[in-house]
């Protein structure tokens, strides 16, 4: 029998879910599994836009994770403080904890404030607040200029602004107030999705294009002005809006930066099919990451990569403590539904590991791909919790 093991999850969001959950599958009682996370519930990020529009309640979207300490997870809410990858120890709220593995998935924090203006004249539906606050503005909007921008070229879920744009759209539709408005999407890159391949992002940006929505790529904000309502782009273009929306940029979490963790990349370096650190024993998954990819590119921040990454550490890490067990790598295939609003979805698949370009197909829009992304989130709701 071999000695009692223990495993520290550090973030309890897509990927530290998965992997605790599996990991308290696949190891025997005897060994811990502690889930470290600032947070006492988890929301479900995809269905942040349906709150945006009103088609969800945060509550809705929303579980605690208590529902993993009766699984026998040890969840300690507090804030990683630091982070010691040689010795395996985290400090978190003052308290230190050891293990013989440790998974770090502290994901990439949302850093709206790099652009001067932003916070206090937009609204974002990226966090769970951010989509909350937006809908009483959005109902006291009554038409004009609804301006959607990217603050940098690369973000968590590449389809979400093109998914905000045509669900606003397609509310604005319902409320009858879609010829008193003209809808603009800025965005900091050359094109949607790019690491999907030029098919896609064309596909995408034909849906975008579509409903009527303006699409200005490769417009990289500088500055936005709350008094005059103005957002000016390094290109010289300034833009007028009643409305704006925004997708914020990120960096990763300063106690993964402390923890000298995080290279030029801007992302933990990882061997890109075991998820493994430089350290022994210590293994990095979901948006913390940064896996460069053949066209020189990372690979794109999503929950899909998240969740299949943390499948394989937490396989590794069970066969490395019982011996038994199948191994497994992670191949860089994933897939992601693509909302276009009045009840439709596209869905992107394929493999983002394939050389020398990402070989990604699109689908749809149709009915059945939103049927999916619903099944999705009912099912990562009731699965991990
Ligand atoms: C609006 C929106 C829609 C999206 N839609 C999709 C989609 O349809 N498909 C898809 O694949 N992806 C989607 N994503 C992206 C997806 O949510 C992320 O890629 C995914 O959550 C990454 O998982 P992760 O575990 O790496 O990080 P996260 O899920 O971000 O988890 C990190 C966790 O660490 C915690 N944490 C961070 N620092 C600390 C600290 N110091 N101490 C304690 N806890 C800490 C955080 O609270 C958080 O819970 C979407 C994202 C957004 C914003």
């Amino acid at each position: 029998m071999s000695v009692s093991k223990t495993i520290l999850v550090l973030g309890g969001g897509v990927g530290g879910l998965v992997a605790a959950n599996r990991l308290r599958r696949d190891l025997p009682a005897r060994h811990r599994v502690i889930l470290v996370e600032r947070e006492a519930s988890h929301v479900f990020a995809p269905s942040l836009l349906w709150l945006m529009v009103g088609a969800r309640r945060l509550p809705e979207i929303t579980r605690s994770f208590d529902g993993l300490k009766r699984k026998g997870i040890d969840v300690v809410r507090g804030e990683v403080e630091s982070l010691d990858p040689e010795l395996k120890e985290a400090v978190v709220a003052g308290r230190v904890l050891k293990g013989d593995y440790v998974i770090v998935a502290l994901g990439a924090e949302f850093y709206p404030e790099a652009t001067p203006g932003l916070v206090e004249s937009g609204h974002t539906f990226c966090t769970p607040a951010g989509a909350v606050a937006l809908r009483p503005a959005l109902a006291e909007f009554r038409g004009g200029r609804l301006l959607i921008l990217t603050a940098a070229p690369a973000y968590k879920c590449p389809a979400a602004p093109y998914e905000a744009a045509m669900l606003l759209e397609a509310d604005l539709r319902k409320r009858d107030l879609r010829d008193r408005t003209r809808i603009d999407l800025f965005a900091a890159e050359p094109g949607p999705m790019g690491v999907a391949g030029p098919e896609v992002s064309r596909g995408v940006r034909a849906m975008v294009e579509s409903k009527g929505i303006g699409y200005h790529p490769e417009h990289q904000v500088v500055t936005v002005d709350a008094a005059t309502r103005r957002a000016r782009f390094s290109n010289g273009v300034e833009a007028e809006y009643d409305l704006l929306v925004y997708v914020p940029g990120h960096r990763p979490p300063p106690v993964v930066v402390a923890a000298g963790l995080v290279g030029e990349s801007g992302g933990v370096s990882v061997d890109r099919h075991t998820l493994a650190t430089r350290f022994e024993g210590v293994y990095a998954i979901g948006d913390v990451t940064s896996i460069p990819l053949k066209l020189g590119k990372p690979l794109p921040k999503a929950g899909v990569f998240a969740h299949a990454q943390a499948e394989v550490v937490a396989r590794a890490i069970a066969r490395a403590v019982t011996g038994r067990g199948r191994s497994a790598e992670f191949d860089g295939h994933g897939e992601c539904f693509v909302e276009t609003g009045g009840g439709k979805a596209g869905f992107g698949s394929g493999d983002f590991y394939a050389e020398p370009v990402p070989r990604v197909t699109l689908r749809g829009p149709g009915r059945v791909w939103h049927v999916g992304k619903v099944l999705l989130e009912k099912v990562w709701l009731w699965r991990w919790f």
